[in-house]
């Protein structure tokens, strides 16, 4: 969004950001082997490539050494205020604008707010009978503690989520006994681990077009893997591969079976791994796949009635996305909560206006997650969207926009005609579905539809106005 205002020449905007640096996801998650299943030259903006990634998906800290080289070029340091933890948002419909509070109680005052607040950083903790009584460490895959120590450690892990997949092997190589509380099995590919060797990389630098091309060559295989989500009898060959890699990596038939999904793939997010599965087979790990009744101060009592005696428990049971919003106070027309206007579901015109809420934009807002493809690609259209309408504006000299219901109604209505018979609404829990069952987070078709939508914004799905204060700024 920056990098838009910025060659648009606005040079009037301020980024408030809670942490002391950037990075977002890739700042907050550091646990071992964090990396990203999404191909390097692809998860990256298009206007902030980088030719030298070491290899095909890069682990965190690599990313992260990137997103902080790279914003400096496009954001000036009096543009960004750190430490700065959004507590409150208040439209002011006499002066159009918004009035925003941190929760160290420092104001700004803005005409337009664009929030890019990430759904995945909200841990959710489940509510385990007895769970504050454990005497050994515990935290959130989230909240990596690295100054304990946890080699030799009897270590139980609650989860088979992505995270999980990527930080039981690691885990697996320093634990005395690991315990992996599995609820629920996950479907995993196998990885292909390419390294990009430097003269590639360097290669890559010099001809950029090659570059770009290996980029669109990776869209266009995610996006065929689109097409085995909105239509699962296309996966038969995304099941044999999975149930492929599971045969010839766990030898055990018992293992196995446990090991099997029984939801179709997808439904979940799909875990790429080469080292998950083959991690049961060592001696000092074992699958718990009986129900968790409750946590005693030795470690984990099972519903039949064992206990596992555990010195630390890593949770990693995924994110609360809507606590994000909710956590913040946002106060738009006539007084209006967005927590109030998003209780039974959030909603917002193509997943970025909500009704009620003028001059406020979501980047991943409502239903714009993706499933099978780079999530920035879905940002880059939004940031393509609002910086057009922002513009438009501008030349009218018009300050306050605001989507009309029936736009909001139109972009759900959308999305829950094309969701039944996906793979994600194949019955599994999954943090795109609220209790419910419905779905609150995710685009439902190939990520190029979403562009076509959104890239000429439509008058028709606003309502607009001047304001006697000033023009758009
Ligand atoms: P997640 O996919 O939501 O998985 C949470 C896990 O915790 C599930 O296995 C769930 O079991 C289990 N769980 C939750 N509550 C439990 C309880 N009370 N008892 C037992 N098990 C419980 O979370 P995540 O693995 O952190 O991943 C979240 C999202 O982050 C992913 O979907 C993905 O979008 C993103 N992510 C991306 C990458 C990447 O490489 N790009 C890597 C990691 C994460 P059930 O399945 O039975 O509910």
């Amino acid at each position: 969004m920056a990098n838009a205002l910025q060659r648009r020449g606005i040079e009037r905007y301020r980024i408030v950001e809670k942490a002391a640096t950037v990075g977002g996801t890739w700042r907050e998650n550091t646990y071992p082997g964090a990396a990203c299943d999404v191909p390097s030259h692809l998860y990256s903006l298009s206007f902030a490539p980088n030719a030298f990634w070491s290899c095909l998906f890069v682990g965190q800290p690599e990313i992260q050494a990137h997103l902080q080289s790279s914003w400096a070029p496009w954001i000036k340091r009096n543009q960004i205020s750190f430490e700065w933890t959004l507590a409150s948002l208040r439209w002011d419909d006499a002066a159009h604008c918004w009035i925003a509070r941190s929760s160290k109680g420092d104001q700004l005052r803005s005409r337009f707010v664009v929030s890019a607040l990430g759904g995945l950083h909200v841990p959710s903790l489940p509510d385990i009978p007895g769970h504050q009584r454990f005497n050994g460490v515990s935290w959130h895959s989230a909240k990596w503690q690295h100054a304990q120590p946890l080699s030799g450690k009897r270590i139980g892990v609650i989860g088979t989520g992505t995270s999980a997949i990527q930080l039981v092997p690691e885990l697996a190589k320093l634990a005395g006994m690991l315990t992996v509380f599995q609820r629920t099995p996950v479907w995993v590919l196998p990885r292909p681990d390419l390294r990009i060797p430097e003269w590639m990389q360097r290669l890559l630098a010099r001809l950029p077009l090659i570059r770009l091309a290996l980029r669109g060559v990776l869209y266009l295989m995610l996006e065929v893997l689109s097409l085995t989500l909105l239509k699962p009898w296309t996966a038969f060959w995304a099941r044999a591969n999975a149930r492929f890699h599971l045969w010839r990596q766990v030898r055990d038939p018992a293992l196995r079976a446990r090991l099997r999904p029984d939801y179709p793939l997808g439904c979940k997010r799909i875990a790429l791994s080469n080292e998950y599965l083959p991690s049961f087979a060592r001696e000092n790990v074992h699958l718990e796949s009986s129900a968790i009744s409750a946590i005693e101060e030795s470690g984990v009592r099972l519903a039949d009635g064992r206990l596992v005696e555990l010195d630390a428990l890593i949770y990693a049971t995924g994110f609360r996305p809507m606590d994000v919003i909710a956590n913040i106070c946002i106060t738009g027309q006539s007084g209006r909560e967005l927590s109030d206007a998003w209780r039974e579901r959030p909603r917002a015109a193509l997943g970025m206006a909500a009704h009620g809420f003028p001059n406020l934009f979501f980047l991943l807002g409502p239903n714009t997650a993706l499933g099978h493809n780079s999530v920035l690609y879905m940002i880059e259209s939004q940031v393509l969207h609002i910086d057009r309408l922002l513009e438009r504006m501008r030349q009218r000299g018009q300050s306050r926009v605001e989507a009309t219901q029936a736009a909001e109604q139109k972009f759900i209505d959308r999305i829950d005609r094309a969701f039944p018979g996906t793979a994600w609404a194949g019955g599994c829990n999954s943090w795109y579905i609220d209790a419910t069952g419905q779905n609150i987070a995710l685009w439902v078709g190939p990520s190029w539809r979403y562009r076509r939508l959104v890239r000429h914004p439509r008058d028709s799905d606003y309502r607009f106005d001047c304001s006697s204060t000033g023009t758009a700024a």
